[in-house]
């Protein structure tokens, strides 16, 4: 499979260069030339398939050109065995609880495929043995799951930038206790400093020229593209509930870099039967704002309770465009858009808590009560629970009242020693760092 960018400017790119590079020459994002539709035969027996086995078929379709066979489902494998539930929440309302991965985010799949998948092509390089340095500013979520899924991955190293006393304490250790190939640089700034530091990094010619530089957030092909899987099993547990309920599913996805839906979309195009989907956002409402007056204007982020949403430019936005042909028409007939502010989501917390008994995340209470509000008779609504409630432990216990438990797989996190370099804001001592590396 060839790759070409949404800039348009480059074009039949392998996959392992798309991987390696992340990004496009001409700053745009890699999209496959084709879409493959799995046969129907597929579908109707998905529900008597494994995770692994429905995955590693969907994983073919993609990447099957260019990854052998047995290394494909190896990564495949290896990524996804932990379970996700599709979890009873009310009647005709489902939760697809992404957020029993090692990191509890749903991130940790992506992070996962996407390092193993770029240590294999690293491998198959000419220049085969050359380090490749993967940077990844964080305000939490991203950092914990591509540290965890980059540990011990030979030929990289990972550099976690997060901003100092802005990233929950949960989610520093979970990036800050790992040593070997993950270094956590805690820089005396904001988020969107440690993400004009990586941006400026990836600019530097001389930098790019000495060392070999690529992101792992969902930009990357190998990242954004494994998440499909999650649509492919929601389906097959609503279908073996209930065949009737599976012709109807809507799909509803908690967004900030749109890399999770645009994910759910390539799943429909592969033939998943869905019938609609809705984006769920906080008070960062570009898209809803697109979808209503079809016109993008992205503007810098407001910061909210789920604040891993807090996105002002989502950078998959380009490839949704890409994928309807940029007519608003066709992206407003699949995909519908719905925003809360903060106080709204707190009282969905609590309502749904107390109601349903079932404790929403911040991020997912956006995805249920979406539902709540948008769904038509006779569909049924799957909401993505993004992570784990615990993960927000403070906003959570204060919003209900009362303390949480907290998941063994986070305390095991809490004991580590942590470890991380001081870095200031300033490019100069950014670069200079890396250069002595
Ligand atoms: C990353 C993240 C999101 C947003 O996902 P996108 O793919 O960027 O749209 C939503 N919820 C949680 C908890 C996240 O960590």
């Amino acid at each position: 499979m060839k790759y070409y960018s949404t800039n348009k400017k480059v074009s039949g790119e392998s996959l392992s260069n798309a991987v390696i590079k992340g990004l496009a020459e001409d700053k745009g994002l890699f999209m496959p030339d084709q879409i493959t539709e799995i046969p129907a035969m597929f579908y109707e027996n998905i529900d008597k398939m494994s995770f692994q086995e429905m995955a590693y078929t969907a994983a073919y379709m993609m990447f099957g050109e260019d990854v052998h066979a047995n290394m494909l489902k190896t990564i495949v494998y290896e990524t996804l065995n932990f379970d996700v539930p599709l979890v009873k929440v009310e009647d005709n309302i489902y939760s697809l609880e992404l957020f029993h991965g090692p990191t509890l985010a749903f991130k940790d799949v992506g992070a996962r495929f996407m390092s193993r998948m770029l240590s294999y092509f690293i491998q198959r390089q000419a220049d085969n043995g050359k380090q490749v340095n993967v940077l990844v500013a964080t305000s939490g979520d991203t950092g914990s799951a591509v540290a965890n899924g980059f540990l011990g991955v030979e030929g990289i190293h990972v550099y976690v930038l997060y901003p100092k006393g802005l990233v929950s304490p949960i989610q520093e250790c979970q990036f800050t206790t790992l040593g070997q190939n993950i270094t956590a640089l805690e820089v005396d700034g904001t988020f969107d400093d440690c993400q004009a530091l990586v941006k400026s990094a990836f600019m530097d010619e001389e930098l790019n020229a000495k060392m070999k530089l690529t992101s792992a957030n969902s930009i990357n092909v190998a990242r954004f593209l494994p998440q499909a899987f999650y649509y492919f099993y929601a389906y097959a547990q609503l279908k073996k509930m209930s065949e009737e309920a599976a012709k109807n599913m809507v799909v509803c996805v908690p967004s900030g870099n749109f890399g999770n839906i645009t994910a759910g979309l390539f799943a429909k195009r592969m033939g998943l039967p869905v019938k609609r989907f809705i984006a769920a956002n906080n008070r960062n409402d570009i898209f809803l704002e697109y979808l209503k007056t079809g016109k993008y204007n992205p503007r810098p982020s407001v910061s909210t309770i789920a604040n891993a949403m807090d996105v002002g430019d989502p950078s998959n936005f380009a490839r949704i465009l890409d994928l309807y042909g940029n007519s608003h028409a066709a992206i407003s007939a699949e995909i519908s858009g719905i925003s809360y502010d903060d106080e709204q989501i707190a009282d969905t917390i609590r309502t749904c808590k107390k109601s349903t008994g079932y404790l929403l995340d911040p991020h997912g209470a956006c995805g249920y009560q979406a539902l709540k509000d948008m769904l038509q008779p006779g569909e049924t609504g799957i909401f993505l629970e993004t992570a784990h409630p615990a993960k927000f432990l403070n906003t959570v216990e204060k919003i209900i009242g009362e303390k949480i438990e907290i998941p063994e797989k986070l305390q095991e996190f809490m004991k580590g020693e942590k470890k991380s370099e001081s870095m200031t804001k300033d490019f100069a001592d950014f670069k200079s760092y890396l250069l002595e590396k």
